[in-house]
């Protein structure tokens, strides 16, 4: 295959597991180097960067709590001296919780909009400062969601954090865009990744989300970094402002039953 990042590096948010740790194999068998991130190194990180070894390229693991601006902010400069510089910034890490509107908390409300959202601002502020500053060109890719456009009954937060991304993206990509810096959202749909879980384990409520997606089946972590490297790499250099869906159809489908 065409290496695509050679002598590029990206910082992954949130990439101990899940469509993170994929993105990682992903742009690491096409050259990067990469700098992966979650709460705490453990055995998966580890895995990870000699996984990442294996496919001839360098992995290292930088602690942060992205849900705290100050720490989203030291990252990226962290990111930066790691492999003295950063192409690419993947805002990937993010969370949910589920609880009928009228119950959530305030502290659920706070750990979701900081992490979807609040950590994404700064972390992406951080690495314009960093690119204005060198006069580099650079490249963004959010992890937004389908619900970024459709509503998801009981997970008003969560909706919310990614509605506020597609603005956040849209209005970035018009002011980023003079710096050469290039800004997209990835929505994906149903993804079989350890936060889908409980969906997984329960074979009915398995069986009614399928139902409502036209491929009939859930979407792979690296079906999603396929189209993260696309929007990474120069093949997309045109892009920016956009959104793409990875949901086997799901968004804009419709059945009467
Ligand atoms: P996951 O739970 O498997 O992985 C998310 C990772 O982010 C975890 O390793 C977690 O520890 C890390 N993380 C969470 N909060 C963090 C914080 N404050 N600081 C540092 N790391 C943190 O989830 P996933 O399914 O791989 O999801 C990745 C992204 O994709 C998320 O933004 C999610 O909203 C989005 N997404 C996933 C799906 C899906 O079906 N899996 C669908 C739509 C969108």
């Amino acid at each position: 295959m065409m290496k695509r990042f050679e002598n590029k590096v990206a910082l992954i948010t949130g990439s101990s597991q899940g469509i993170g740790a994929a993105c990682a194999r992903r742009l690491a068998s096409e050259g990067c180097r990469i700098i992966l991130n979650g709460h705490t190194l453990d055995d998966r990180g580890n895995a990870l960067i000699a996984e990442i070894a294996d496919l001839g390229s360098e992995a290292v693991f930088l602690e942060a709590d992205l849900s705290r601006a100050d720490q989203a902010i030291g990252l990226v400069e962290r990111s930066i001296q790691a492999f003295g510089g950063l192409d690419i910034l993947i805002n990937n890490a993010g969370i949910e919780k589920h609880a009928d509107f009228w119950e959530v908390s305030e502290e659920d409300y706070d750990a979701v909009m900081n992490t979807n959202l609040k950590g994404v601002f700064f972390a992406i502020q951080s690495f314009v400062k960093y690119c204005r500053q060198k006069d580099l060109p650079g490249v963004v890719i959010n992890m937004s969601s389908v619900h970024e456009e459709i509503a998801f009954p009981h997970f008003a937060a969560y909706c919310a954090s990614k509605g506020g991304l597609k603005m956040l993206t849209r209005n970035l990509a018009s002011e980023l865009a003079p710096l050469s810096i290039r800004i997209n959202n990835v929505a994906p749909g149903a993804i079989s990744t350890p936060i889908n879980q409980e969906l997984m384990s329960d074979k009915e409520q398995l069986g009614r989300v399928l139902k409502n997606i036209p491929m009939g089946r859930m979407g792979t972590s690296d079906e999603v970094a396929g189209v993260v490297a696309f929007l990474a790499s120069e093949d997309s250099a045109y892009i920016t402002g956009s959104t793409y869906y990875i949901d086997g159809g799901l968004t804009y489908h419709y059945q009467e039953q």
